[in-house]
């Protein structure tokens, strides 16, 4: 365990801007640790505000990916820079200096770089599925040095063009990531794991050949079938999600790649990044959303401060407490019906092009998601991880309404 530890420390540090590095580790490690201690004071002091704030700054892309719940086919809505700035500077005057930045396909913006360039006391994790990583833009990413792109694979070349909807999906992606690489930028592959992409990609020879093509993390995800079009048979079985869990304990042990996830402590107990309150999301209209596929929104980043209108938001405070007395898992896919009910509840808009937000919830058949039965937890068994979400990453004491309520009823029973 020790050694492969060991190793993706030395090849981060020989394969990485030095300037880009010292960023990261000020501007996302130190301050980012930093952020999750006052969320924490504040969560003392009954106020939530996220560290991690999401912003979808646009809606269009240029591919056509299956499962898809952005408008990428509608006309092009963006917020716009000034916006973006002002977002941005009222999160860091609260102590937050880490974001993320979706679409749509980000690149698409056209004040992206001027964006990154306004702040460069924070850390980005630009969304991106690499085709517009041209080597010019890697080299200006390298020269701003607060952006590591996560690129998405979804597949090998056949899948690949499947599940995006487009041609030659795969090597152009990959000519994106090599471009990032070349620039020595701190990079990593996402993949959001499903039926037709489980087999090639959740494998041990899959994370050695990103290690060897010089990626530095990888993060996988689990398919969310909702949007328009759900491809529901694209969903992942509770067994698969218990697979998933499994090799990214195991491979955080075995290889010297990192491993990024959001849906577990360190005891292996499931959790939803929105009900513990640790991120929420921002839409290409301005909307504010608990997540991004929770697309219903009370507030809007135009009518006032991002602290402002997240701590004082009644929707947002009863999406939290509603998805934390129910699951540990995916309110969206284990009750679509209550996000239906709160929604409804709060006069909550529709905040897709669409407008089709509440007949796709109604669409829905109830499924599982990330929690894993009681008693079949899977532990952390690197130590590293398991100290580091002891303190920064856990469910911060959300759930403990719904769990001592079900250790009474199984005391009665
Ligand atoms: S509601 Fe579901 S998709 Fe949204 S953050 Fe929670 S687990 Fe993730």
């Amino acid at each position: 365990m020790i050694l492969p530890s060991l190793q993706f420390a030395a090849r981060t540090f020989s394969s990485a801007d030095k300037r880009h590095l010292a960023k990261f580790m000020w501007n996302f490690g130190y301050k980012g640790v930093r952020s999750v201690n006052l969320f924490k004071k504040r969560l003392k002091e009954g106020i939530h505000f996220p560290p991690f704030i999401y912003i979808s700054i646009l809606n269009s892309c240029n591919l056509r990916c299956q499962g898809c719940w952005v408008d990428v086919d509608k006309p092009q809505i963006k917020i716009d820079l000034d916006d973006l700035n002002k977002i941005v500077n009222d999160a860091k005057s609260h102590g937050n200096s880490f974001f993320g930045i979706l679409g749509g396909e980000p690149l698409m913006h056209p004040e992206l770089f001027d964006f990154f360039a306004a702040h460069p006391d924070c850390f980005f994790q630009l969304f991106t599925n690499g085709q517009m990583i041209t080597d010019k833009k890697a080299k200006q990413l390298r020269q701003l040095g607060n952006v590591t792109p996560l690129i998405s694979i979804e597949g090998t070349e056949v899948v690949a063009n499947e599940r995006r909807g487009g041609k030659d999906v795969l090597n152009r992606t990959l000519r994106g990531l090599d471009n990032c690489l070349n620039n020595k930028l701190l990079t990593g592959v996402a993949t959001s794991l499903c039926q037709t992409n489980i087999d090639d990609l959740l494998t041990e020879e899959w994370l050695r050949k990103l290690i060897d093509r010089g990626v530095h993390y990888a993060w996988y995800h689990t398919y969310r079938p909702v949007g328009p079009q759900i491809h529901d048979e694209l969903a992942l079985t509770p067994e698969q999600a218990r697979t998933v869990r499994e090799f990214v304990v195991n491979m955080r042990t075995k290889l010297p790649i990192g491993i990024i996830d959001a849906y577990y402590d360190g005891e292996g107990k499931a959790l939803c990044p929105m009900a513990n309150g640790i991120s929420h999301h921002i839409s290409p209209t301005g909307a504010v959303e608990p997540c991004p596929i929770i697309q219903f929104a009370t507030e809007n980043v135009k009518d006032g401060g991002i602290y402002d209108t997240l701590t004082k938001s009644a929707f947002m405070k009863d999406f939290r407490e509603t998805a934390a007395k129910n699951t540990r898992g995916c309110i969206v896919l284990e009750r679509p019906d209550l996000v239906k009910e709160l929604a409804e509840k709060h006069g909550a808009k529709d905040t897709t092009l669409r407008q089709t937000a509440i007949k796709e919830l109604e669409g829905m058949k109830a499924r599982n998601s990330q929690w894993l039965p009681t008693g079949e937890e899977i532990p952390e068994k690197h130590p590293v991880y398991r100290w580091a979400k002891r303190y920064w990453f856990n469910d911060f004491g959300v759930y403990d309404e719904m769990e001592r309520k079900a250790a009474e009823k199984k005391a009665t029973d």
